[in-house]
């Protein structure tokens, strides 16, 4: 719990926690809806962070529909793909007429395209979508990132870096209560408290979680229980993306197993040959980077899991004596709070916009669609946010502090601890996280819920309960 001199007082009308693509974009529509109402963004680094601007390819592709057929296309195709998660049809659909224009706006502001030869501006099929070509890539995330915020300040919002979100506050104590503010934490431990009339969550994804990832620098892996505790209702919280990535995080295809001279080599020194019913999913197995759910190819990711090293790496035997290490990399997560088309969840003040929002993608999505839902539901959810902002007030100094005083009672920083716990945690989550778990999975739960209860440390308790989130969902 902080002292009353430790908590610095901040208030905003509409309050940004993330500075990725989706809270930037919040914010621009924010200050486009309701020029009147003041925009605060919040990210935990000063520079790029996050999937969006600091990952390891510092490229991305973005799904656009340019016409009718295409948008026609988009929305049958993912639809088909949403089993076994769910999807909202007015989501994906919104996703689709409205992505054309996000985009322009984007390049519109100085956002790169990667080009082909001659310069020329190539669009491309995206995972697990085959038919017309629909994703643009953008070329370099960083320079996007400067170009992003510093459009965001000129439209008036404000961006301050270095903060972590430890908890989103309510207005009491009860479980309809809206959302009037947050609680963060600089650097040096000190408690910034932001009161204010709408919240849009836009912290990211899940895939610190786990010990293999390609998390972008800067997420803290834990947006999923903040908007549990908050009231929000999840969806798809099971479905992540994982890849085969090597070593060095570069993306290694899978599908090169159903080639002759591709072997598992096991610890023990065996060589496996993936087996012939198997081998012949791998074509359609490379129609995807990351690996499926709910699809036969997934056969092929099961193969390879069932013969891991018990590092959690595989080793692979290639043509001409070369020799490959892979491991699963979480990615990117497919769901989030349950949104309407404002991006408004059902607690009230709080909104949530891209990879910690659901709906809009079921359990497998088709490439390019989260920079699109960034955009798409970003905008949405920041221009609803200034309409509430604009509508209501502030709530009351003293009511704020009490309720702050109330959620971080047990507020406790401890970092020994959170980094000796967390390595535990991403180790287990990685043995748990495909398809359900595994036998050991409610064992797993078990001690996580144990710890979650003994442990210190505020943000160990909040990734605790994210991966318990997502486990159960696996469950179900
Ligand atoms: C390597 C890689 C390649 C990808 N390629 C594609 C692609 O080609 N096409 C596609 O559609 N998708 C792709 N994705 C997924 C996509 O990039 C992300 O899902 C998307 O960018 C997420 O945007 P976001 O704004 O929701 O979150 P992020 O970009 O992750 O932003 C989250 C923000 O919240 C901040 N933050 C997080 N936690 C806290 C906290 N507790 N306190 C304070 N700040 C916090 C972060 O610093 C950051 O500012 C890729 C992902 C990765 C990792």
């Amino acid at each position: 719990m902080f002292a009353p001199d430790d908590i610095t007082d901040v208030q905003t009308d509409v309050l940004i926690l993330g500075a990725g693509l989706a809270g930037l974009r919040a914010a621009w529509a924010a200050r486009q809806a309701a020029p009147d109402q003041k925009v605060l963004v919040i990210g935990s680094r000063r520079g790029p962070g996050g999937a969006s601007f600091a990952n390891v390819h510092n490229e991305l592709g973005m799904l656009v529909c340019r016409d009718a057929d295409e948008e026609q296309a988009l929305v049958r195709d993912a639809l088909a793909l949403a089993a076994p998660g769910w999807m909202d049809p007015a989501l994906v659909r919104l996703l689709a007429g409205e992505s054309r224009d996000r985009f322009d706006e984007l390049t519109g502001i100085g956002f790169q395209l990667k080009t082909g030869p001659a310069g020329k501006v190539l669009r491309h099929p995206g995972c697990f979508r085959q038919g017309m070509p629909l994703a643009y890539v953008f070329a370099d995330m960083t320079a996007a990132f400067y170009a992003m915020r510093a459009h965001v300040l000129e439209q008036g919002a404000g961006l301050q870096g270095g903060l972590t979100v430890l908890d989103l506050i309510r207005a009491g104590p009860h479980g309809n209560a809206p959302v009037v503010g947050a609680c963060l934490i600089t650097a040096g431990g000190r408690c910034v408290a932001v009161r204010a009339k709408a919240v849009v969550m836009a912290l990211g994804g899940s895939a610190t979680l786990f010990a293999l990832n390609v998390a972008g620098g800067g997420t803290s892996g834990y947006p999923l229980a903040l908007l549990h505790r908050a009231g929000a209702e999840l969806v798809n919280a099971a479905y992540l993306q994982f890849l085969w990535n090597g070593p060095d995080r570069r993306f290694w295809p899978i599908q090169y197993l159903g080639r002759p001279g591709y072997r598992i080599r096991t610890a023990d020194g065996r060589r496996h040959r993936v087996p012939e019913p198997v081998r012949v999913l791998a074509g359609e197995r490379g129609l995807h980077g990351p690996a499926a759910y709910g699809r036969d190819d997934t056969a092929l990711d099961r193969f390879v899991l069932d013969h891991l090293n018990p590092d959690g790496w595989v080793t692979i035997d290639a043509p001409r004596n070369r020799r490959v290490r892979i491991g699963l990399m979480a990615h990117a997560g497919n769901g989030g709070a349950r949104i309407d088309t404002d991006g408004a969840t059902r607690t009230a003040g709080l909104f949530a916009c891209g990879e910690c929002a659901g709906g809009m993608h079921g359990a497998n999505r088709i490439g390019g669609a989260m920079v699109a839902a960034t955009q798409v539901f970003g905008a949405r959810a920041g221009a609803a946010a200034a309409h509430r902002a604009a509508r209501d007030s502030l709530i009351r100094a003293d009511h704020f502090r009490e309720q702050l005083r109330r959620q971080t009672a047990s507020l406790t920083t401890d970092l020994t601890e959170r980094r000796l716990e967390t390595a535990w945690l991403q180790a287990a989550m990685q043995r748990h996280a495909l398809h359900g778990g595994g036998p050991g999975l409610p064992l797993f739960l078990d001690s996580c819920r144990e710890k979650q209860t003994t442990v210190k440390d505020w943000r160990l308790k909040l990734l605790l309960e994210s991966a318990m989130l997502i486990c159960q969902a696996a469950r179900q």
